[in-house]
């Protein structure tokens, strides 16, 4: 999809700070970071969401989990994580390309906002 912002990103069109790449995934830096490690994970492929890309592609899915802990570990995040995918309007999705963002670096809140 060639209005996706994360499409463009993973075409080279968007610069990003990447930090792994798979075939199937990207990991890159947020580029307004809510903690000290804030890192996106998405598919290559475009789906909108997580329950999307779950269905379609479930190999991908797993293998951007395996991707979270590859980037936890050598993000130094022994002391824990929080992955969070935001979905749909009222989950506070604002790119409709689905993404994990891996938090951490710091004591997270609960309830979340
Ligand atoms: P959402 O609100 O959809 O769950 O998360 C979208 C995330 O993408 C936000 O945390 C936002 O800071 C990040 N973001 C938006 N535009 C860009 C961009 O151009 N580059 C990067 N690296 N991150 C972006
Ligand atoms: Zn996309």
């Amino acid at each position: 999809m060639t209005d996706c912002l994360f499409c463009r990103i993973v075409a080279g069109e968007v610069p990003a700070t990447a930090v792994h790449q798979t075939g199937t995934t990207l990991a890159f830096r947020d580029v307004t970071p809510q903690a000290p490690t804030h890192v996106l994970v998405i598919p290559k492929e475009h789906f909108a969401t997580a329950a999307e890309l779950a269905h379609a592609a479930p190999q991908t899915m797993v293998q951007l989990w395996q991707v979270l802990s590859v980037v936890a570990e050598a993000e130094g995040l022994a002391d824990g994580y929080r992955v969070v995918f935001n979905t749909g309007h009222d989950g506070g999705q604002t790119v409709p390309h689905v993404h994990a963002h891996l938090l951490g670096g710091r004591r997270m809140t609960w309830p979340p906002g």
